[in-house]
């Protein structure tokens, strides 16, 4: 995304073409019009007259970004948090774009809630029958959102391990308690909720511990998702810190894995090479890797399964590759 929005304009799907508006303020400068080579399903962002496919919308699911701002320093935070005017955006693309071409909105960061106000502005200009999910890290105040008991809303919240200190250590904020009382309101409430954890040299002998936790303290949750970890920004500084080989990890995987199974706490494997798991946990891997980010090995040209197989992101690619098994 640009540093500085101020002269760019975007292009949203609209109709059979693109609507163009400003980046800043959203007025419409170019009502609904066929542009050659641009696909009809993706954005663009045109800065200083250089003309750029955005990530933002991907397969019909567009990613919005309220603010980059966070109450959290976490260790494995991916985010940038460098760009400016995100949330003018973000407005300006709920409030032009075509909605007939997208099924899903992940709000994301940042952390959206230190935007609340815009936030719950976003949330009212997307259709009803559009579901939305917002990646929060559940800390701060969920519960005065007056979108809350929307149909179609899915609260994705990290929780990195079953005991305070080691959450707190990874996020670099004493947020465990917090995001726990949160994560009861949203039970309470019957609001749909995604547990998050990303698998680091930190946490990793802790996954059956946390599985135990999450099987007898939030058996409400509507999915537990087990990640692998993206080697970019605050990631790639502390690389050392976190990375760790699936070979050591797998072990514990199998095992946290099993037990949410065994509580019928429903489970999936997200942003790990398929052959880097265990045969009996294929059945879990999501390929949820954006495409922009994704990658294949060379050796992958020659295996049999790289269609049901997410790759890798290119940030993790050269740490995963001696572990890289073409079937
Ligand atoms: S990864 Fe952590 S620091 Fe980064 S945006 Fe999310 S909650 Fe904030
Ligand atoms: S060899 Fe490549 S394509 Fe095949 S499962 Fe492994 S990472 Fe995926």
């Amino acid at each position: 995304m640009s540093d500085c929005l101020d002269d760019s304009l975007l292009y949203l799907p609209y109709g059979m073409g693109h609507i163009c508006i400003s980046a800043v303020d959203g007025q419409v400068i170019q009502k609904e019009t066929i542009i050659p080579g641009l696909e009809p399903d993706r954005i663009y962002i045109d800065s200083n007259g250089s003309r750029r496919q955005s990530s933002l919308l991907e397969d019909g699911c567009l990613t919005i970004i309220p603010t980059l701002s966070c109450n959290e320093r976490c260790i494995i935070c991916p985010q940038c948090k460098e760009s400016s005017g995100v949330g003018a955006l973000s407005a300006s693309i709920v409030s032009s774009i075509d909605y007939s071409r997208i099924h899903q909105v992940y709000i994301t960061g940042g952390e959206p809630y230190i935007a609340a106000e815009l936030l719950s502005e976003i949330v009212a200009r997307i259709p009803n029958d559009i579901e939305i999910s917002i990646l929060t890290n559940g800390t701060l105040n969920l519960l005065e959102s007056p979108f809350l008991l929307r149909d179609r809303l899915r609260f994705c919240i990290p929780l990195y391990a079953s005991i305070s200190d080691l959450h707190n250590r990874i996020v670099g904020y004493c947020g465990f308690y917090k995001t726990i009382k949160n994560l009861f309101h949203l039970g309470n409430n019957n609001i749909v909720v995604e547990l998050r954890n990303v698998i680091t040299k930190q946490n990793y002998t802790n996954l059956p511990l946390f599985a135990h936790y999450v099987c007898n303290n939030l058996p409400f949750v509507a999915n537990v998702a087990l990640m692998g970890l993206e080697l970019i920004e605050n990631a790639e500084k502390n690389s050392s810190a976190l990375w760790v080989d699936p070979t050591d990890y797998n072990q514990y995987l199998l095992e946290a894995v099993n037990m949410l199974i065994d509580f019928k706490i429903p489970c999936s494997l997200f942003n790990m090479p398929l052959c880097t798991l265990p045969n009996e946990l294929y059945n879990l891997h999501v390929a949820s890797i954006s495409p922009w980010k994704r990658r294949y090995l060379e050796k992958c040209k020659h295996c049999n399964i790289q269609n049901k197989c997410g790759g890798m992101f290119f940030s993790s690619a050269s740490a995963y590759s001696h572990y890289i098994n073409p079937h």
